[in-house]
């Protein structure tokens, strides 16, 4: 598989305002040093506690948000270099589907008018083209086009990230970037949901970042999984390498929680304990040993770099020499 995206060593550094005056030394580290990369047709799924990062750096690749420092390889051009203009093309190829559809989702428009609109910004298409373009994307999404006369407060909250994501698909996409698409959604809708991003990913070749907090949200359809712990990587392995055998005792943690494949039967919970650390202030050292179980005096004392332990599997932790 070709690549698509390579991200490396991409930081967002927030400054923060502390009183009246700000402090060099004041930042948040939203995304530290990240590097990772996305296969065609693949879909990486990114997971973390919420404030780990992982939508900074979904924001980041969108070129949102611009990096602090890191490149932002797409199909071989580093979007982080370039002028707003330059990145109108990009934008087209690449989209966003958002948590929360109904914020997302101008309220005083009309269904049609909101799937017209990128078309019309980007000015492709007579008005009979977005018309039928509209038609056919709803009925890619499983919604009839009679909806489309409809405003968003009409519709159910699994139809209206169904709006979102035919949206996102109203340009042709490559990349989609998910952002907890399904997080706001009631449990029985979620899997519907996602059952449709999986079959749009097949029938028009999509590859997606998807970002979740949930680990069990992610098994569903990721290829590989990332995990985030504030602004940094810790573990990045296929699918079924991370859930058979977690290496991070954050991963541990996390993955505790989820139910083993088949037979339904809960690993013993690892409970995290303490909150995440204040992103302002990380803790010295390995920024989990404050709350890892297996924490050693190294940890203390001495970040844990990516690790390379088996083919494309990566960890960051003392315990993995
Ligand atoms: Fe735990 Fe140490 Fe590994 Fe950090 S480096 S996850 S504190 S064992
Ligand atoms: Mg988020």
């Amino acid at each position: 598989m070709e690549p698509i995206l390579e991200i490396k060593n991409l930081k967002k550094y927030f400054p923060v305002k502390q009183g009246f005056i700000r402090r060099a030394s004041g930042q948040v580290k939203a995304v530290d040093d990240v590097s990772l990369t996305l296969y065609e047709g693949e879909t990486l799924g990114l997971v973390g506690e919420s404030g780990c990062g992982k939508s900074t750096f979904g924001r980041t690749v969108l070129q949102l948000v611009k990096p602090t420092s890191g490149e932002v390889m797409y199909k071989g051009k580093d979007l982080s270099k370039l002028s707003f203009k330059e990145m109108r093309p990009y934008r087209r190829e690449i989209q966003m589907v958002f948590q929360d559809p109904y914020s997302s989702l101008n309220s005083r428009k009309t269904v049609r008018s909101i799937l017209e609109e990128p078309m019309k910004i980007h000015h492709l298409f007579t008005r009979k083209e977005r018309e039928e373009k509209v038609d056919h994307i709803m009925e890619l999404v499983g919604l009839n086009r009679t909806f489309a006369d409809r405003y968003p407060h009409e519709f159910s909250g699994g139809q209206r990230q169904r709006i979102g994501i035919a949206r996102a698909l109203m340009l042709d996409p490559s990349l989609i970037i998910a952002d907890e698409p399904v997080s706001a959604l009631d449990v029985s809708v979620q899997a519907q949901v996602l059952n449709l991003m999986q079959d749009l990913q097949k029938q028009l070749n999509l590859t997606y970042l998807f970002i979740a907090h949930d680990l069990s949200v992610v098994k569903h359809f990721s290829s590989r999984v990332g995990v985030m712990y504030l602004g940094r990587l810790v573990e990045l392995a296929s699918k079924t390498e991370l859930y058979k055998e977690p290496l991070h005792p954050y991963t541990q943690a996390l993955m505790s929680a989820v139910p083993i494949p088949k037979t339904g039967i809960k690993r013993e919970r690892i409970l995290l304990t303490g909150d995440v650390p204040n992103p302002q202030n990380p803790p010295t050292g390995c920024a989990f040993h404050e709350r890892c179980h297996a924490c050693m005096d190294i940890c203390k004392v001495e970040r844990p770099e990516l690790k390379e332990v088996g083919k494309g599997r990566v960890v960051a932790c003392h315990l993995y020499k």
